[in-house]
């Protein structure tokens, strides 16, 4: 070898042992190389075979070769492995333990064949011409060199794909720990920890957390006539109409046996919501609970009897986890003892309190029907004392319960669709009375409208503006003959849809009043953003004026001259004295109203004072 040659020579395998380390991923490195090496050496291909067992590279092994065929070039058509020599050194080599170069003259084409311990095969396809054995003597460092990165690489990468492995595995020891292996559900170590934070949780955000302990009825009976093959397919069934369900972010879990538990997650932050979230859940399981299941081949109806408990018991320092599931499961038994398929509160005041809703509940499902619900109404008057509208209240009479206040079934009603009736019910009639009193107000110049309060969700119903406009229509009104009350309730879950709404109220010239304004936590900064023209300060603010602090009697001042900056107009409700009236007056507000002026009258009693403050203007 002469010295041009021996320099080009150490050249070549210089640039060749440079492609060797030029990336940090086996694949890309072993295509990298060879496409180096096929220019370089004027090859006619190469062909690298990993071992099946390689991780770092994604590709699955070849029936053909027990090889994962990396690289092909020129093309897969042609591939060394055909070759039944070169296909004799990868299967006598397999697995590679060992270096091995073999070269190869078979079928009339030339292979160099290389053993890369513990990764694979090269195999290089040498063209016709050149001078093999140089090439041969080239590449064997080379290669030695192309090994060590190889081995590196897939060290490497198997260490990782032993991290991940080992940490799937440990997901799947945890979940099955967790986990219950018939219904899938959280099982009851997992209950008993979560149950722990969430007791934790409460505590520390102040709002109640709520257990729901459900046993199914009469289980035994199925399990021991039908067997235990349908007795689980029944558990797996309800399992899932359990979960169907939950609300988001409660959890349902298996305890063993025919034993379940809802864990309901922040039912709210007075005793009273809290009672009245977690007996609508109750109720919801039991009637979701109605309709029979299809197991197998049977059709099986089962009922569940629920025992329910909240906490923080605040009357006790007993709100570990123990007792918090010891009151459930004490409460369920309650709810047995009381004819199943029924649920019962642990503390005897809370089942009250619960009964009472349901009595309500049950009795004004009825009441549209027996006719005992009717309106009141009540003036509002300007600055000048001019009448310029009345505000329409529902009053409800049962034979049963007498009179009953709206403050006392109103929210009853808005936990369930009940109040979407009741709503309507209100609307027709408040319509239909601001047409009757056409006839005696349009001689009455400065009386402008009836108000309606409506309830967040009746806002809420998809048509609620649709229907609107149908009502008015139907009752021979204009939109202008009525304003809608409501409150910022209506904006809770999402404020950017309730201004849409509200938007399309104007475009129908439908108007509103912000009502019981001051007494939510955000009045001030959410004000700007909605379409509002008037809102009514709270009576809490108002009635007793004389006798409030002087902080309250600022904030109502920072009120009105809020509302002045920003051209709203200002009603005042719950003015009971002349001392009140005159102190608002004086301020030129919109519109004012209170027992002061009228107590809410009937219908009949209306309109002798419309006729009244006629003949008096
Ligand atoms: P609200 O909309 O704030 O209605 C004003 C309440 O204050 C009425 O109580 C009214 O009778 C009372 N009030 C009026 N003037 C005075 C006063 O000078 N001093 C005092 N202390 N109170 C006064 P009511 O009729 O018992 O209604 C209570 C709440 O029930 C209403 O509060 C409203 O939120 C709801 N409500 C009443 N009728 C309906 C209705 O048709 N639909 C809906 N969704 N809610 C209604
Ligand atoms: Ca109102
Ligand atoms: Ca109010």
């Amino acid at each position: 070898m002469n010295n041009k040659i021996n320099t080009e020579f150490t050249a070549l395998q210089n640039e060749l042992l440079l492609a060797t380390g030029a990336s940090h991923n086996l694949e890309d490195l072993l295509r990298a190389f060879s496409h180096k090496a096929t220019e370089k050496l004027g090859l006619s291909g190469v062909n690298v075979y990993l071992l099946a067992s390689i991780h770092a590279v994604d590709h699955s092994a070849d029936a053909s070769t027990g090889y994962k065929h990396l690289i092909a070039i020129p093309d897969a058509k042609n591939p060394a492995h055909k070759n039944q020599s070169v296909n004799k050194f990868l299967t006598n080599v397999h697995p590679c333990e060992k270096d091995a170069v073999d070269f190869i003259e078979s079928e009339g084409r030339n292979f160099v064949a290389y053993a890369l311990p513990r990764v694979g095969s090269i195999i290089f396809e040498l063209g016709e011409a050149g001078d093999h054995e140089n090439t041969v003597k080239l590449l064997n460092p080379v290669i030695e060199r192309l090994t060590y990165s190889c081995q590196a690489l897939t060290t490497i990468t198997d260490l990782n794909y032993q991290l991940v492995q080992n940490k799937k595995l440990e997901q799947a020891y945890e979940e099955q720990a967790n986990q219950d292996a018939l219904t899938k559900l959280p099982n009851r170590r997992a209950f008993r920890y979560s149950l722990y934070q969430e007791i934790a949780n409460t505590q520390r955000y102040n709002y109640y957390g709520a257990v729901l302990f459900i046993d199914l009825d009469h289980f035994k009976n199925i399990n021991d006539s039908l067997g235990h093959s349908v007795g689980d397919m029944l558990l797996t069934k309800v399992a899932e109409r359990l979960t169907h369900n939950a609300r988001a972010g409660d959890d349902v879990f298996r305890l063993g046996g025919d034993e379940f538990v809802f864990l309901l997650r922040n039912v709210g932050e007075t005793e009273e919501s809290a009672i009245s979230t977690s007996q609508v859940v109750a109720s919801r399981i039991i009637e979701s609970m109605l309709d029979p299941l299809d197991v197998g081949d049977f059709t099986l109806h089962i009922t569940p009897s629920i025992g329910v408990t909240i906490f923080p018991d605040k009357n006790t320092e007993e709100n570990d986890g123990e007792s918090v599931l010891k009151h459930a499961d004490t409460a369920m038994y309650k709810a047995k003892s009381e004819g199943r398929n029924t649920f019962a509160f642990y503390d005897p005041e809370m089942q009250v309190t619960a009964s009472k809703r349901l009595i309500v509940a049950d009795y004004l499902r009825k009441a549209i029907a027996n006719d005992e619900l009717h309106l009141e109404f009540q003036p509002l008057y300007n600055a000048k004392e001019q009448l310029i509208a009345a505000e329409s209240l529902l009053r409800w009479h049962n034979p049963a319960l007498g009179n009953v206040s709206p403050e006392d079934f109103i929210h009853i009603a808005e936990e369930s669709n009940l109040i979407l009736e009741v709503s309507n019910w209100v609307l027709n009639a408040a319509c239909a009375f601001a047409s009757h009193i056409k006839q005696h107000t349009r001689m009455h110049p400065s009386f402008r409208y009836i108000t309606i309060n409506i309830s967040p969700k009746q806002f809420k119903q998809q048509d609620f503006t649709e229907h609107l406009i149908s009502v008015i229509k139907e009752n021979d009104i204009e939109p202008d003959d009525i304003r809608l009350e409501f409150t910022e309730n209506i904006l809770i879950d999402n404020i950017d849809d309730a201004i849409v709404k509200m938007e399309k109220l104007l475009d129908a010239d439908i108007k509103f009043i912000l009502d019981d304004f001051g007494t939510g936590y955000s009045s001030l900064s959410y004000l700007h953003k909605l379409p509002i023209r008037t809102i009514k300060i709270d009576k809490s603010f108002v009635t007793g004026f004389k006798y409030k602090s002087y902080a309250n009697k600022a904030i109502v001042d920072a009120i009105i001259a809020m509302a002045d900056r920003m051209e709203l107009q200002c009603v005042i409700e719950g003015i009971e004295t002349e001392d009140d009236a005159r102190y608002f007056i004086d301020k030129e507000i919109y519109a004012m109203q209170g027992y002061y002026y009228n107590r809410p009258m009937r219908e009949d009693e209306f309109i002798s004072l419309l006729k009244d403050r006629f003949l008096e203007n």
